[in-house]
């Protein structure tokens, strides 16, 4: 297989790492790759060509790429230079639009979204969410400790004591679980919420506070996603969560509704009745955000309050993010990669789920 790797057009992050390229070309393919691919993530050419893939042209790889992998997907003018029957690998999240998938089955392509990798023990090793996720976790809570004008950890000085910080975390899946575990490294005093219990547990094995919200819907029949829930829990969580807000220096919101809207938790009068100088970090916002207050991609100050909301915080770690998600795509690639050719075992439960275009046809279907 020919195996292409691209610039990422507006991110740091790159698909395939070389030490991935390597590994591909010893498993018998021929791996191209943009020049200067990864300089985002400080990973120059040279270091590619020495793991023995080729430098191109964008147009060249696009053209002559029968595998390719790239973190966003591509737009409609490098879709066109695809050949017919090109595996390509992508987030094409079928569940908020299928435009780009439809595109992708018209143009012939055999397009597989690592986001819809099942979330499932033999899946685990390719999830690319919660890879991407934990990074996000623990660079929030990085930013909230940076614009803080307080120390997270309690500290004893000659100067008399200061209190530990208190982070509030809505959301306590992948990335509110490793914001927690960076919040209690920094010596904050954590208290977390989710909507599912099962969560409960793994926020106490952190050292964190589990907020208990009666009444919440079952999910066990998401696939380990949240569901919407009704609207008097929802009275009673944004009451639950407006008493430990105001005695937090921090929140990180990390709450997520699988192809809906993020829940709305905390309201604008919440923001407003904070301690000064207090920070949001809201890594929903890409979706509606957890806050009220949230725009996308800016900080705003709400008063002395400051809400930054930024879903793609993982961008921020460049190097580290495409290691995960290099080595997340070559699990998944040893799926449909042998002796340097492409099988498809279309009854394979992974490959069932990701697959979302092939041979001419749109395959996800709406549940
Ligand atoms: P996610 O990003 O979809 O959502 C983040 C968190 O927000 C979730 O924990 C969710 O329950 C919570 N949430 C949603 N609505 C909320 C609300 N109104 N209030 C408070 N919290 C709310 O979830 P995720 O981080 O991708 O993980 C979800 C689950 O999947 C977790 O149980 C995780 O352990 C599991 N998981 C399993 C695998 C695997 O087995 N392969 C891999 C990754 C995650």
């Amino acid at each position: 297989m020919i195996i292409g790797i691209l610039k990422e057009r507006n991110d740091r992050r790159v698909a395939l790492t070389p030490d991935i390229a390597k590994k591909l070309k010893e498993a018998g393919n021929v791996v191209l790759f943009e020049r200067g691919c990864g300089s985002g993530a400080d990973l120059t050419d040279s270091v590619y060509a020495e793991s023995g893939a080729e430098p191109k042209k964008r147009s060249e790889v696009l053209n002559s790429a029968q595998l390719l992998v790239t973190f966003h997907p591509l737009n409609s003018d490098d879709i066109v230079k695809l050949k017919k029957g090109t595996i390509y690998i992508s987030q094409f999240m079928p569940f908020v639009s299928l435009d780009k998938t439809i595109e992708l089955a018209k143009a012939g392509i055999t397009a597989f979204s690592l986001d819809m990798i099942p979330r499932i023990t033999i899946a685990q090793s390719m999830d690319i969410l919660s890879s991407m996720a934990s990074i996000s976790g623990y660079k929030a809570v990085l930013l909230a400790a940076g614009i803080l004008p307080r120390y997270f950890p309690m500290l004893t000085t000659a100067a008399g004591s200061i209190p530990p910080a208190k982070v509030l975390v809505l959301g306590a899946g992948v990335a509110g679980l490793q914001a927690i575990a960076t919040a209690k490294r920094l010596g904050a005093v954590v208290e977390a919420f989710d909507t599912r219990l099962a969560a409960k547990e793994e926020v106490e094995s952190l050292g964190a506070k589990f907020v208990e919200v009666e009444g919440s819907r079952d999910d066990r029949a998401a696939g380990g996603y949240a569901v919407e829930q009704t609207d008097e829990f929802k009275n009673l969580q944004r009451e639950k969560i407006l008493e430990h807000a105001l005695k937090s220096d921090a929140i990180i919101c990390t709450a997520l509704l699988r192809g809906k809207r993020a829940p709305l938790l905390i309201t604008r009068d919440m923001v407003e009745a904070m301690k000064p100088g207090s920070v949001i970090v809201d890594l929903a916002s890409a979706t509606g955000g957890n806050c009220e207050v949230t725009e996308d991609g800016k900080t705003v100050r709400i008063g002395t309050v400051s809400v930054v909301g930024n879903s793609e915080l993982a961008a921020e770690v460049p190097d580290h993010a495409s290691q995960l998600f290099g080595r997340n795509v070559f699990n998944f690639l040893r799926l449909i990669l042998e002796g340097g050719n492409s099988i498809i075992d279309l009854e394979n439960a992974i490959l069932k789920s990701s697959l979302v275009a092939y041979q001419g046809e749109v395959k996800y279907q709406q549940s």
